[in-house]
């Protein structure tokens, strides 16, 4: 006999809570944010064929599931408290919910979200998660605070997850273990929690990377007025991706989109406060380019020469 609704929800979902007031299983959630803090919120839906492929383990959805949604807090520079999630899936398998929720609930852990409430239907496979993160009022990193003068950074690295999806579609050939670290990387995004938080009263703006570099900072360019000249050579990439074709690299790196990292703007005299938060939060972080007040993106080689650029960002009603 599968499981019913309410078995899986206990069997797999419903864990003691200490931040929040109330969990799983009544009509509502509850819980307050802390003194003097703002909630941020942010929800995130992740679809099969569409964010993820059928092929994916089940732990390392469960985390990606979540990983998308703390990267969201990141950006906005909000610590995790509580998470939903809203699931739907074809039928009860328990091998699937065992691998998912382990994963789910491993990186929750690593982060003290808790997870305080959800919905479970039976439908195609589809996964949302609401997170709800706190920070000091008015503290939040904004997409719209950025400011002509400003440096540009970004964390970590960038193209790999298109990297990986571009090998499971055919169109890149990669060996097995160079494979194996771009599909992690494309699986098991790594949120940048402790660098959003470290730049809170730093960065100017921020705004995590899910449709490609180019795509994610035009809207910080848009909502803050300013243009930018980026610097296509300074993008960080993996050595992986780095022994490809430059033209990949370049796709990859600017518009590759599934990155999770945090592109973000602070003034050039606080340099030394960037490095000391990346310090902080244990993460590389690439100084990339600088804004203008004149509105438009311009990229450049490592000569100082135009790159034209064609590239949109990834919008999932065109690609
Ligand atoms: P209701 O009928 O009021 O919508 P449900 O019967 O759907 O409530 O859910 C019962 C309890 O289980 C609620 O507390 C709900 O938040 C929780 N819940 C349901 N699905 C999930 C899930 N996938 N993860 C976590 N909690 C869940
Ligand atoms: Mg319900």
């Amino acid at each position: 006999m599968p499981l019913g609704e309410f078995d899986l929800i206990a069997k797999y979902f419903t864990r003691t809570v200490t931040r929040a007031a109330l969990g799983v299983g009544d009509d509502c959630a509850l819980f307050a944010p802390a003194p003097g803090m703002q909630l941020a919120v942010s929800s995130d839906m992740l679809v099969e064929g569409r964010h993820f492929l059928p092929t994916v383990a089940p732990d390392r959805l469960g985390h990606k599931a979540l990983a998308v949604n703390l990267s969201d807090l990141a950006a906005c520079g909000a610590k995790p408290v509580a998470f939903t999630l809203a699931l739907a899936m074809p039928r009860v398998d328990e091998r699937f919910l065992d691998g998912f929720a382990r994963g789910l609930l491993a990186l929750a852990d690593a982060h003290e979200c808790e997870l305080i409430g959800g919905d479970t239907t039976q439908g195609p496979l589809n996964l949302c998660i609401t997170v709800f993160g706190e920070l000091p009022q008015g503290q939040a990193l904004l997409r719209s605070g950025a400011r002509a003068g400003d440096d540009l950074y970004v964390s970590g690295t960038l193209g790999d997850a298109r990297l990986a999806l571009e090998v499971f579609r055919g169109t890149v050939a990669l060996a097995g273990a160079a494979f194996e670290r771009v599909r992690v990387a494309m699986e098991q995004p790594q949120p940048r929690v402790a660098l959003g938080l470290a730049l809170r009263g730093v960065a100017t703006s921020a705004i995590d990377i899910s449709d490609g570099l180019l795509g994610d900072l035009a809207h910080v360019l848009r909502r803050s007025g300013v243009g930018a000249e980026l610097q296509v050579d300074a993008l960080p990439r993996s050595d992986v991706l780095a022994a490809l074709p430059e033209a990949l690299q370049r796709d990859c790196t600017l518009a590759g989109g599934d990155d999770y990292e945090l592109v973000f703007s602070a003034a050039p005299g606080d340099a030394a406060r960037v490095a000391a938060a990346a310090r902080s939060a244990q993460v590389a972080v690439t100084r990339i380019g600088r804004l203008h007040a004149d509105a438009g993106l311009r990229l450049i080689d490592r000569h100082g020469r135009p790159v034209a650029h064609t590239f949109g960002s990834f919008d999932h009603f065109k690609s």
